[in-house]
């Protein structure tokens, strides 16, 4: 059966330059697609979830042709944009604690972490450096009553997962992040901190030894004759007969799950280099990551190395039916962000912010990703419900297990899900959505 798909919104949407991809050498030109060429498999969308996809098609397929394609320069992306945690315990970003039920957090848990370690052969692989790729843990930073609340249930939460953590006091807290500004924290140690921007990139780098990676060629249309699928792009098109879609909220743009996907523009600002003076004035380790303790309150990275020290601030929610958010909503978090950092770094009152930038998520209101053959021939590894780090690569590995026949537990679970439930009409959406983003940072109070 024949079938044609146009791609609706190809801009990437992508307010201002993220402070990971900026402090990186510029990388080689791009290879456009410039020609129609066959492929055994095409993998669409170059961030967590598609570069999973392809390493993992190339493990299982060796001998077959495999291309990427992705809108943009790969690492421009939520991808490369985000906080830099790739978390393995649960983390819901869509509740008041980060937790569900103790069975599916566990079961939850176990896959995360089969996405970490493959992740971590692929650092091993492809020479990441600690920088790029830290398995440090990650802090549940608190720094109210209610954060220590908060935190005081995630770790009841974890022991009844049989988790470990350990509780920091107030004097932990300032010994590692030279701030006095925490009160605990709770350490989890199998988080592992990425250098965003960089650990996409130098993913995708080790993967063009046996993949063509073509960025900047937006598909702008797929059309399936006789159960072979063409990819458009402005310069060229590539045939296939299986594809996967990893373009996670961008699964709307080509006409699938349409009023039943939440995008979330979520903004982070990255401080200029500190000098000498100003990180010892700082003080603590020189690299660490705090999450928040409440979930709408502000991540906070420390980092060193490529770019010098620098402190990145993340917070403030943003909902967007349209997948576009612009320069403007980036001023709106300016205020935001300056606050919350000069909140914590009372001595780094002459630090700015030299990058500032925002870049989204995919919700379904039920949590759900979407998961499997949407069409023949096509299956999806979308939506990753806020935890794209450690959920796209998973839903990338998958993704590409399924598609070969490969049997994997995880892939039962996956396509045992509900799909994503209706959103309410809009302007209802936009609205109700709004007013729930702010009233949770509201009630983030201090730890935001
Ligand atoms: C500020 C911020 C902080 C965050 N912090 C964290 C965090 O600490 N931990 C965490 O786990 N998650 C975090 N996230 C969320 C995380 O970044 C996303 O969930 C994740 O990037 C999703 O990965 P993905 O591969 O599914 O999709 P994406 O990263 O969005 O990749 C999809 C790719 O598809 C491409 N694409 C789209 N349409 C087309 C087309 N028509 N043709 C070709 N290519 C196309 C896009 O250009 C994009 O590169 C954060 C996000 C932001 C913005």
């Amino acid at each position: 059966m024949a079938k044609s798909i146009q791609v609706t919104n190809i801009r990437h949407g992508n307010p201002g330059v993220s402070g990971w991809y900026a402090i990186l050498q510029e990388p080689e030109p791009a290879d456009v697609l410039e020609k129609d060429i066959n492929a055994d498999w095409l993998v669409i969308g170059g961030g967590f979830a598609g570069l999973a996809a392809a390493r993992r098609l190339l493990q299982l397929r060796q001998k077959e042709r495999l291309v990427v394609l992705d809108s943009i320069r790969i690492g421009q992306g939520s991808s490369g944009r985000n906080s830099g945690f790739m978390i393995d315990l649960p983390h819901d970003i869509s509740t008041d604690s980060y937790v569900g039920a103790v069975e599916r957090d566990i079961r939850q848990t176990q896959k995360n972490r089969y996405a970490l370690s493959f992740a971590a052969e692929a650092a091993e692989e492809y020479g990441f450096t600690q920088e790029v790729f830290n398995p440090c843990g990650k802090i549940n930073a608190a720094a109210s009553d209610s954060g220590e609340r908060h935190n005081l249930e995630y770790m009841g939460h974890l022991k009844a997962m049989g988790e470990d953590s350990t509780w920091l006091d107030e004097e932990d807290m300032k010994r590692i992040t030279g701030s006095n500004y925490y009160l605990s924290g709770l350490l989890t140690p199998k988080t592992i901190t990425i250098q965003s921007a960089a650990y996409i990139r130098k993913f995708a780098e080790g993967l063009s030894r046996n993949i063509d990676i073509h960025e900047n060629s937006p598909v702008v249309s797929l059309e399936l004759t006789g159960g072979v699928w063409k990819a458009i792009t402005p310069k060229g098109s590539v045939t296939a007969p299986k594809v996967i879609l990893s373009v996670n909220g961008h699964l709307q743009s080509f006409g699938f799950l349409k009023n039943r996907l939440m995008h979330i523009f979520l903004y982070a600002s990255m401080t200029r280099e500190l000098s000498d003076s100003e990180v010892r004035k700082l003080g603590g380790e020189p690299s660490w990551g705090a999450a928040p303790a409440n979930p709408f309150g502000s991540s906070v990275r420390k980092i060193c190395g490529t770019g010098g020290h620098r402190i990145l601030v993340r917070n403030k929610f943003h909902f967007s039916s349209s997948l576009e958010a612009s320069e403007h909503h980036i001023k709106k978090t300016v205020r935001d962000h300056d606050r919350s950092f000069q909140r914590r770094f009372p001595m780094l009152e002459d630090v700015e912010m030299e990058y500032r930038w925002g870049g989204r998520l995919c919700l379904s209101r039920n949590g759900v990703p979407v998961f499997g053959e949407i069409e023949k021939g096509l299956f999806a590894a979308c939506c990753q419900n806020g935890l794209g780090a450690s959920k796209g690569t998973l839903a990338g590995i998958l993704a590409a297990e399924h598609a070969c026949g490969y049997e994997n537990p995880y892939i039962e679970d996956h396509l045992n899900e509900a799909q994503p439930t209706s959103l309410p009409p809009e302007p209802f959406a936009t609205i109700g959505a709004t007013v729930y983003l702010n009233w949770q940072e509201w009630r983030a109070g201090l730890e935001k």
